[in-house]
């Protein structure tokens, strides 16, 4: 058994666990079978790395940040085998690896360690320890390799820094650089209306509040209807919006809510109004007002938003 790691210099507790680990690994009848390797780093982990065959990681969820090392092991030609959290949660699927857990959160609780303990042993030695070793005549073990082929296809290519970094130039990096480009082409005149709605947002965006809200909901549609009080702030310098979570696959649903003319609203206040196909229950839909400008990008620019509660 070769271990490596490293602690970060706040933490602790994960300092003391790898003195641990130093000191077991010091005992004598030890010395054959079990060596701690000091001063973890990148050119150890790709080491590492190259020669692993399955990659177990077994956070407690929620508390996988994310699990880039699971991702390395994608193009070193690894499987992972791991608690269904961070990463694992979007990537995993039956043909590319093996999961741990329900995907649920249940704390500290003993008894779901015990069973997850006892699902990662069986996993090993009823289906991944004979897979690993079930060769054809040529001493490949196909079933194996067909399972590597597929997590290296489907996966290196979403999970890597190429797509990243792709992403964040796309989606961000040009788009800002083409807003600089022309808020500076009008001698500054865009960014002086900018700057002077961004100064009237923060300073009346403590008093935006939601007054009463309405929601009907038949078998045809779920009808919204909600006071905003925006007091000095125009209705067209905000969006109020329907927010509801992606869950279990479902893309996240955020749905614009249109002013109403007229009506009786109170001094201040504004009617919004949204009617959506039924597609989710009411209850999973909140209102929120976010600023709004359109040569602004929120929430990058600026990240104010007030929930309905
Ligand atoms: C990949 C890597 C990490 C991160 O490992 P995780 O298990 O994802 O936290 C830390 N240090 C080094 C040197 C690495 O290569």
């Amino acid at each position: 058994m070769i271990l490596a790691g490293k602690a970060h210099p706040q933490d602790r507790e994960g300092q003391e666990l790898i003195r641990l680990w130093n000191n077991f690994a010091k005992r004598p009848e030890l010395r054959t079978r079990l060596i701690f390797l000091r001063d973890y780093n990148m050119r150890q982990a790709e080491w590492l790395t190259q020669g692993v065959d399955v990659w177990i990681n077994t956070p407690r969820r929620p508390w996988e940040a994310s699990g880039t090392s699971g991702m390395k092991i994608l193009a070193n030609g690894g499987l992972n085998l791991s608690e269904l959290d961070g990463w694992w949660q979007e990537a995993y699927a039956p043909d590319v690896g093996w999961a741990l857990g329900d995907g649920k959160e249940h704390g500290d609780d003993p008894g779901v360690d015990a069973v997850e303990a006892d699902a990662l042993y069986r996993l090993l030695e009823e289906e991944i320890v004979p897979e690993f070793y079930d060769r054809d005549e040529d001493g490949i073990p196909s079933r194996w390799v067909r399972r590597i082929r597929e997590s290296m296809a489907r996966l290196a290519p979403q999970f890597s820094a190429n797509r990243t970094v792709r992403e964040y130039t796309e989606k961000f990096y040009l788009p800002a650089a083409r807003d600089y480009a022309a808020r500076i082409e009008t001698i500054g005149d865009v960014s002086r209306g900018i700057a002077r709605w961004k100064q009237d947002v923060s300073t009346f965006w403590p008093l935006v509040r939601f007054g009463e809200i309405s929601v009907e909901e038949t078998k045809e549609c779920l009808s919204f209807s909600v006071a905003v009080y925006l007091g000095e702030l125009s209705s067209d310098m905000v969006r109020v919006e329907l927010y509801a979570d992606g869950e279990a696959g479902r893309p996240s649903h955020v749905e614009a809510m249109q002013r109403q003319q007229g009506g009786s609203a109170p001094a201040g206040y504004h009617r919004y109004a949204a009617r959506i196909s039924p597609v989710r229950p009411a209850l999973e839909f909140t209102p929120r007002v976010v600023p709004y400008h359109p040569l602004v990008r929120g929430p990058l620019e600026l990240p104010n938003i007030i929930w309905q509660r």
